[in-house]
């Protein structure tokens, strides 16, 4: 297993884990450009935002509920940014679906 988020998926490498469920687990970034920036990264390795089908997009929507409920939990309701880079092009480096929160600028 090279990849690195199916790694820390599975406890072989380290995370400042937030919350994980079946489906999906969030951990701190580790390079922040946020002062809350979080990765909330699929169990399943899928690779890009292109490989999505019929039967995986449901984790889409998995994934901006649980940022939802992350910035209710962190108090940064007003205001975050979720990204998803998809493809080399675009600045994705790991090569396994993640969407990026960031927020905390100003706390409520
Ligand atoms: P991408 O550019 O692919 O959308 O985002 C991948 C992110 O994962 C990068 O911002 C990078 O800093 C972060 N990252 C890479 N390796 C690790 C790691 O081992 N642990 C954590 N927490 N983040 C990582
Ligand atoms: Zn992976």
């Amino acid at each position: 297993m090279t990849c690195i988020f199916c790694q820390i998926a599975v406890r072989r490498l380290p995370a400042d884990i937030l919350y994980e469920d079946d489906d999906l687990i969030v951990f701190k970034e580790v390079n922040p450009e946020a002062p809350i920036h979080l990765l909330i990264v699929s169990r399943v390795h899928i690779d890009t935002l292109n490989s999505l089908d019929e039967q995986s997009v449901g984790l889409m929507a998995k994934m901006v509920l649980v940022a939802k409920r992350i910035a209710e939990d962190l108090k940064t309701q007003s205001g975050y940014r979720l990204v998803i880079n998809c493809g080399r092009e675009a600045g994705q480096v790991v090569l396994h679906l993640h969407m990026h929160f960031m927020g905390g600028w100003r706390k409520k």
